[in-house]
């Protein structure tokens, strides 16, 4: 008798003549999660199965799979030879502390097994009330549903509960993304919503060391740590100083204009990046009217310098911030990003950030200082770090 996990996936049968693709990426994904345990990940019809682990290891096993994109939902299923005897006395045993109602749902894909499914549920249903008094069965709208898969294998599987997974689509089927990571609340929750919708994620933090602390740094590590089950198991930081830039601004430039000039060189160093590395697309936490840098003006003046087509996606633009918070707390980067550290943006912040900066105004303040070799500057020291 082992125990297995089933694994059904979401999305991905809806993918046509791609499914082929989805569901080996998936498989990839489930490996990498759960590496360190040593299970074998088999792919049978429609969904796949995990196996061959130490069964001490089951909930560590099971908490992974819940941070991995692409599976709709998992059970743990007991194994047993596929024998009336073994499967009843599983059955009886998965059902003896149950009340209510019940229904046991057989799917006989050996269909050399004595019994037919319609037999063999019945037989089932009736051994099971015979040790279970508190039971009664409802075939149209049980409580619980035992599920009976008598599988080719002459093994058969033997679950009644159900655990839904995240969702969305595996990490890489919709391509490769630079999320622009801050030590905040919005971008760690902003990466893990396109990691839930398929990308493979990259991420840069900007930082103004010395002006900013190795603590800061810290958090945002930490903050990538966070982020790396739901990203295929691995997530690459690019670590771009740009406190020379931000000097430069303060010298040279009007006040107002600090945030919106910083906020031109970071996306301008992260284009340059994402074409370096052929990543897909820019990810922010850019939320509308959160704050004075976020106005649609804002953001419009700011992404004015890209130059290639990649579009800048914000999967917070329309979230208020209770349910930002609420997914923050759900991937337990929460506290992590209310450590109180000072960030670039906060360094220099003016008294009074321009709220509907006009891009001919931004550009005159700009050519005030030598923003070109500054940001060529910083993007030639970028660190890479690997968690
Ligand atoms: P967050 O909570 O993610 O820090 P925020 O509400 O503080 O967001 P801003 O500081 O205006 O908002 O930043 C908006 C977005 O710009 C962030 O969500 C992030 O994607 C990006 N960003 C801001 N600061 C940095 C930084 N230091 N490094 C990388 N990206 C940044
Ligand atoms: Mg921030």
């Amino acid at each position: 008798m082992n125990k297995v996990i089933i694994v059904r996936y979401s999305e991905i049968h809806l993918k046509g003549k791609n499914r082929n693709f989805f569901e080996g990426l998936l498989k990839d994904n489930i490996k990498l999660a759960i590496k360190k345990y040593n299970a074998k990940v088999e792919r049978i019809p429609g969904r796949y199965m995990v196996y061959d682990f130490e069964e001490s290891n089951l909930q560590r096993i099971v908490s992974e799979l819940a941070k991995v994109a692409g599976i709709f939902s998992y059970s743990v299923a007991t194994e047993v030879n596929s024998n009336y005897d073994d499967i009843k006395d599983e059955a009886i045993c998965q059902m003896i502390e149950c009340s209510g109602t019940f229904k046991v749902d057989v799917n006989r894909g050996d269909k050399k097994f004595p019994l037919n499914s319609m037999e063999l549920a019945r037989a089932l249903g009736g051994d099971i009330l015979k040790k279970n008094k508190s039971l009664k069965v409802d075939v149209v709208n049980p409580e619980t549903k035992l599920f009976v898969d008598v599988r080719e294998n002459q093994k058969t599987y033997i679950f009644s509960k159900i655990i839904y997974g995240m969702g969305g689509m595996p990490v890489e089927s919709s391509g490769r993304g630079l999320l622009l990571l801050s030590g905040g609340i919005d971008s760690p929750v902003a990466g893990y919503m396109m990691a839930k919708r398929g990308v493979k994620l990259y991420a840069v933090h900007f930082h103004s060391f010395p002006y900013t602390s190795e603590l800061a740094r810290e958090k945002v590590e930490d903050l990538a740590r966070k982020l790396v089950p739901y990203n295929a198991g691995n997530l690459t930081v690019f670590m771009v100083n740009m406190a020379k830039y931000q000097e430069a601004i303060k010298a040279s430039c009007n006040d107002s204009y600090t945030i919106t000039l910083l906020r031109r060189g970071m996306f301008r160093i992260a284009e340059k990046l994402a074409g370096q590395y052929k990543l897909d697309m820019i990810i922010t936490g850019e939320n509308l009217g959160q704050v004075a840098s976020q106005t649609i003006e804002s953001m419009s003046v700011v992404e004015n310098v890209l130059i290639s087509d990649r579009p800048v996606l914000r999967p917070l633009v329309a979230f208020d911030k209770a349910d930002i918070i609420t997914l923050s707390k759900k991937i337990d980067t929460y506290d992590l990003s209310i450590k109180p550290y000072e960030d670039c943006c906060t360094v220099f912040l003016p008294d009074s950030p321009i709220t509907k900066p006009r891009l001919d105004h931004v550009e005159e303040e700009e050519n005030k200082f030598n923003y070109h070799d500054l940001l060529d500057e910083a993007f030639a020291q970028v660190e890479v770090v690997k968690f």
